[in-house]
């Protein structure tokens, strides 16, 4: 094997970076590992390439992700002064244009690349790479750097490992294949860090982070005679802890975890009164239309989107969707 999906057309994508001046990486809003370790592994490919690269995301890089070498070097917030002439825009994991928390404005002359893996991107992109077979953004970073003929190190490895690792939760999602553990054994090879990855990523919480797991637990809920789970944190609590939306990533599986729950629910206020919705689906129940219903998007079993109001009228109206999900 080379590469993950042979039929994959990676050449526009080169075509179109072959005549930039200045390429800008941008990662997606709250961003998770799969869409950081593709923007540094994308970095470290392309300035090894002889391109001019800068790494700028709306979002602070999470505490997560602080491991991967480079990852010192994406800027966040509203000073854009780093992206001074920037032509070129490549975004990764993000399946709507909203996910990358920019004005369009900013992209208006300059081309944007879209490469995403989630079924329900709207194609913003002026070249859309999107295919939903690949496990994880990362996987597709894998493929785009193998087309330059790239061999992989240590600065490229690691990322798409750590990208790989989270967004197939650990390897246990459907989405992995054969395949996929070839990559894996190739990014080994290549010296990606697992011991580091696994210290970082899941071992090294703040204890802060347990208080508002407690709080999450015993919030804890079954509707749907048994099918749906459902967990909620109000803002106080982020404001109680000092913790952030980072820090409740996996909550969610606690809930999706409980026998004959086929559909999970996360509700997390970002800020008063704005909720962050997160659906986690088992086979045949899509939550990716049921987030599309509701506004937003994501894979088949995994999706989210964002509501406005009280907790009673955001839980009533995600209750309705999931009880016309779980119908179908
Ligand atoms: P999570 O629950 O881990 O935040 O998100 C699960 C999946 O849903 C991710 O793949 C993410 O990209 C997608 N997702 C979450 N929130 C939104 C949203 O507001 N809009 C869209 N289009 N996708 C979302
Ligand atoms: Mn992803």
């Amino acid at each position: 094997m080379k590469f993950l999906y042979e039929d994959v057309n990676w050449q526009t994508v080169k075509d179109a970076l072959c005549v930039a001046n200045k390429i800008h990486v941008i990662a997606h809003v709250s961003p998770d590992s799969d869409t950081i370790g593709s923007q540094i592994a994308l970095y470290h490919a392309f300035t090894s390439k002889g391109f001019d690269v800068v790494m700028h995301n709306i979002d602070p890089v999470p505490r997560i992700c602080r491991y991967l070498q480079g990852s010192e070097l994406i800027t966040h917030g509203e000073d854009f002064s780093a992206l001074d002439g920037c032509d070129t825009i490549v975004a990764v994991d993000a399946g709507a244009f909203s996910r990358l928390g920019m004005l369009s404005s900013y992209v208006e002359g300059k081309t944007l690349i879209n490469i995403d893996h989630h079924a329900s991107n709207t194609l913003y992109g002026d070249i859309n790479v999107v295919d939903a077979r690949y496990c994880a953004t990362g996987a597709m970073v894998y493929d785009l750097i193998q087309s330059y003929d790239l061999s992989f190190n240590e600065a490229m490895a690691s990322p798409i490992y750590a990208a790989v690792l989270t967004d197939t939760a650990s390897f246990r999602l459907s989405t992995v294949t054969a395949d996929t553990h070839r990559m894996v054994a190739n990014l080994l090879e290549a010296g990606a860090s697992t011991e580091q990855a696994s210290r970082e990523i899941y071992q090294n919480f703040p204890k802060q982070r347990f208080d508002l797991l407690k709080y999450a637990l015993d919030s804890l809920d079954v509707k749907h005679h048994g099918c749906s789970a459902w967990i909620s944190v109000p803002y106080v609590m982020y404001e109680k802890t000092g913790m952030g939306a980072e820090d409740s990533e996996g909550f969610i599986d606690y809930a999706r975890s409980i026998a004959g729950v086929c559909v999970a629910v996360f509700l997390r206020e970002e800020s008063p009164n704005i909720w962050k919705l997160s659906l986690r689906g088992q086979y045949p129940y899509d939550v990716g239309a049921l987030a599309a219903s509701l506004g937003g998007g994501g894979h088949k079993y995994a999706s989210g989107c964002s509501l406005n109001g009280s907790l009673e009228q955001v839980s009533t109206q995600v209750f309705d969707a999931v009880s016309v999900c779980l119908q179908t």
